[in-house]
């Protein structure tokens, strides 16, 4: 089966007594009913397909397990409670005390704040690599590494990172390598197929796709997930079923829904590309972009995230962003409405202007999440507001 084929079929469980339903039904249960001791022995010798509680596992959630393992191509799909619950879930199963991990230091913030700020409480060193190093990748694993965790294409220059490189180089030092994989997904991207050891993604953007959970996922092999499902039921953050349903519902769409964000954000990139009133249109799908031939040998769809960066900088930018009509100011990404955020006020609010120089952010730049509206709307809505 193709992808967006499983995306639909696979998982489902249908069976209700004598007539099936087509859906998976939400199981809004806490928990589940046992006929006899015997079972319950047989449910805890691993000897039995049922359930015992929801926190551990719930016929929804599982469901949705599935489809996420169909289309990152894993052995194993877990769910989280949220992306942040997924990464800390992942760090605190593979890493202790006296471990260190190196992160890209163009990371989501969360990813940022949980490696700088809350790992070290607990013996766990965090040590930050510029994409420079990282294009390096044998030279930034030490002795005491356990884990690489980057992005790409990171927030908001969607600057790439040569993926397979980085998995191959921590395959030889016996380093496991994680990748965020929000931004992509792995219709566009599928990371795991490039050597990568674990794939997380914040489901709450473009794999739900509606704006209206939150969760998170890790996929891949079950030698590394096992360890983690068996911490998710200690650390507890596990998916409810209510949203977990939705976000199978959503999932039917990914392969459609991808599709038209690829196709609209290359459209809304292009028509904007030589507009006088920008300094430039980061795309990786555009010639232009720096990091054009990483995308073009690894992704397969550019995405749905394009960065503008206004000319007359701050002031000029935050005008534009007040203008957006049909593109509304909203954080996150990844939903069929179109939106859009300052990385100056968002991703990087109170950087010292040499840090946004590193990171390679101008306080000109809008970020837009390009939804499936029709692209033409979007281009007129960018076009008055960057009228003077
Ligand atoms: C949103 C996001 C996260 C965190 O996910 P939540 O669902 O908000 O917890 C992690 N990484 C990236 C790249 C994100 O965009």
């Amino acid at each position: 089966m193709r992808k967006s084929t499983e995306l639909i079929h696979t998982g489902e469980r249908t069976t209700a007594g004598a007539t099936p339903s087509l859906t998976t039904p939400i199981y809004a249960s806490s928990t589940f009913i046992f006929e006899s001791a015997a079972e319950v022995q047989a449910y805890q010798d691993g000897r039995s397909s049922g359930y015992l509680y929801s926190r551990y596992d719930n016929p929804t959630v599982v469901a949705v397990e599935a489809k996420l393992a169909a289309v990152d191509g894993a052995e194993r799909s877990l769910l989280f409670s949220s992306g942040q619950a997924a990464s800390t879930h992942a760090l605190l199963t593979l890493l202790r005390q006296g471990d260190e991990v190196v992160c890209s230091a163009a990371i989501y913030g969360g990813t940022y704040h949980l490696i700088a700020d809350w790992l070290p409480r607990f013996g766990i060193e965090g040590r930050f690599v510029s994409l420079d190093e990282l294009a390096r990748p044998a030279s930034v694993i030490g002795p005491r590494t356990r884990v690489v965790w980057f992005e790409s294409p990171i927030n908001p220059t969607l600057r790439c990172v040569d993926v397979a490189a980085v998995a191959v180089a921590c395959r030889q030092a016996g380093v496991v390598s994680v990748v965020d994989n929000t931004f992509a997904c792995p219709l566009n991207q599928p990371v795991l197929s490039m050597g990568v050891d674990l794939s997380m993604q914040s489901a709450t953007k473009y794999l739900n796709g509606h704006s209206d959970v939150t969760a998170g996922v890790l996929s891949g092999t079950r030698a590394l997930l096992d360890p983690v499902a068996k911490a998710r039921r200690l650390m507890g953050a596990t998916l409810d079923p209510q949203p977990a349903y939705a976000l199978g519902r959503g999932l039917k769409t990914l392969a459609l829904r991808v599709a038209r964000h690829n196709e609209n954000a290359l459209h809304v990139a292009r028509a904007l590309e030589s507009h006088p009133s920008l300094v430039r249109v980061y795309y990786p799908g555009l010639e232009s972009h720096p990091d054009h031939p990483i995308a073009r040998r690894q992704m397969t769809g550019f995405g749905g995230m394009v960065t503008i960066d206004v000319r007359g900088g701050r002031e000029a930018a935050f005008r534009t962003f007040d203008r957006l009509q049909v593109i509304k100011r909203a954080a996150s990404l990844g939903g069929v409405e179109s939106i859009c955020s300052l990385p100056v006020l968002t991703s990087h609010t109170g950087l010292d202007d040499q840090a946004l120089a590193r990171a390679g952010v101008s306080a000109g730049m809008i970020r837009l999440s390009i939804g499936l509206e029709d692209p033409e709307d979007l281009v007129e809505d960018l076009r008055q507001a960057l009228a003077n």
